[in-house]
């Protein structure tokens, strides 16, 4: 078997909406490594997009996993539940930033987790309209889509969308977007399109994700927060890509001190086993009547023992401080690489092991370099290193590594990662 052989059958079987993935078939995977099935082996720098963060087949997480499927595998939590989702809810909302009383909530997906997070608002508040930004990702369902910011490839041809749900510019220094032009673009929504007692929620990534990994200031979400109060809305922190370590806090809105009121959780909440989850206050998780929340497989016993023994691992081998240092690494050999390359390399920026290096033309920060992106992503495959783009032009590297990865293996695949623009 080789990659191509799969890559022919895969472009055969697999409709092209589900991506054009990596010609790299994987074989097995340990903690930051992969091996595809021609036995090439590559550091993973992209951990399945932030899910990974305790790392490929931890043995914990594998024994917890085997052990609760020798018990049972599925009973769904809305038929007879368990004692691990009870955990697990408990848990999560000890976790979550802020005092206030919590509960929580299980799904599959981070997009049905977006979705119940509105549903809960809407329920809550008794009003209609949801403000998100632009360059904002939610997910790629009907709602989730009409919430994300960037048009193509999440978007084209696929409206009508849901009504009810307006933008905002989201604050990004780099590309001179202030935070008062925020504040001031929301304050004019509010007259123009949507007065805010008729908006239930506003929801924003702390760092944007799939928009390029830009940090909210911290100033800003207070400011969100501050709106919020004055107005009842329900301000939802959108943690999926965030959560569980990777920014160097358990969540990136604890950066800012600011309780949000309900908080998306995915991604790296179970180290690959699909479980999503809301959080959040409780007197407003309890708005919408039982039965109105949830799905078959939301909560699955599997998954709750993988997402307890993520947690167990995540403080006994202290992955959110270690975020902090993998973050310092990144950034010191891309910052010495974009001093080196400053017509192609614009901003390098990091929150934790959230790290970016933006690629661009003549060292304008405006001048997105999409087919330098392109060209350093394919050829990474071919030195072993697993990369990932984003941004909303796709000219922007980002880095997702394990939170368990050593010193070694990080410095290794940026050896790599520096020859690859050497040999550009
Ligand atoms: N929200 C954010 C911030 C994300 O990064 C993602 C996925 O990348 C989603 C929502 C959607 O999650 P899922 O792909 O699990 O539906």
């Amino acid at each position: 078997m080789t990659n191509s052989s799969l890559q022919e059958r895969k472009v055969k079987a697999i409709a092209r909406g589900q991506g054009n993935a990596y010609p790299v078939y994987v074989e097995r995977a340990k903690n930051a490594e992969l091996w595809d099935v021609e036995g090439n082996r590559y550091i993973d720098f992209g951990t399945g997009i932030a899910v990974c963060n305790t790392g490929h087949s931890h043995p914990k997480i594998v024994a917890a996993v085997k052990a609760q499927l020798d018990n049972f595998s599925h009973t769904c939590v809305m038929v007879n539940p368990y004692e691990s989702a009870v955990e697990l809810a408990e848990k999560l909302t000890e976790i979550a930033p802020g005092e206030s009383d919590k509960k929580a909530i299980f799904v599959t997906t981070g997009a049905e987790a977006v979705e119940n997070c509105v549903k809960i608002a809407r329920a809550h508040t008794g009003r209609r309209g949801v403000i998100a930004f632009n360059g904002g990702f939610h997910g790629r369902t009907n709602l989730t889509m009409a919430l994300t910011g960037k048009i193509t490839p999440y978007k084209h041809q696929f409206g009508p969308f849901a009504g009810d749900v307006f933008h905002a510019p989201f604050p990004i220094d780099y590309h001179n977007i202030s935070v008062k032009h925020s504040l001031d673009a929301l304050n004019n929504l509010f007259k123009v399109d949507i007065a805010p007692c008729d908006v239930a929620a506003i929801i924003v990534e702390p760092v944007q994700g799939e928009g390029g990994f830009y940090a909210a200031p911290a100033e800003f979400l207070r400011q969100l927060r501050r709106l919020c109060d004055d107005h009842g809305i329900v301000l939802i922190a959108d943690e999926i890509q965030t959560g569980f370590g990777r920014t160097g806090k358990m969540f990136s809105f604890e950066h800012a001190g600011v309780e949000p009121d309900l908080i998306t959780m995915a991604k790296g909440i179970a180290g690959g086993f699909p479980i999503a989850a809301v959080v959040g206050k409780s007197e407003i998780m309890d708005a919408p009547l039982p039965g109105g929340l949830g799905g078959t497989y939301g909560g699955s016993p599997v998954a709750c023992v993988a997402a307890l023994t993520v947690l167990d691992v995540i403080k006994e081998e202290g992955l959110v401080e270690r975020a902090v240092q993998i973050g310092a690494i990144f950034n010191e050999r891309l910052t010495a690489l974009q001093a080196e390359y400053p017509q192609l390399i614009g901003e390098v920026r990091n929150q934790g092991a959230m790290i970016a290096m933006e690629l661009v033309n003549n060292g304008d920060c405006e001048q997105a370099n999409i087919a330098l992106t392109q060209a350093i992503i394919a050829k990474a495959a071919k030195y072993g290193l697993i990369l990932l783009a984003c941004g909303f032009y796709g000219n922007v590297i980002r880095f997702l590594p394990a939170l368990t990865i050593s010193d070694e293996l990080i410095n290794e695949g940026l050896d790599q990662f520096v020859r690859l623009f050497d040999e550009a």
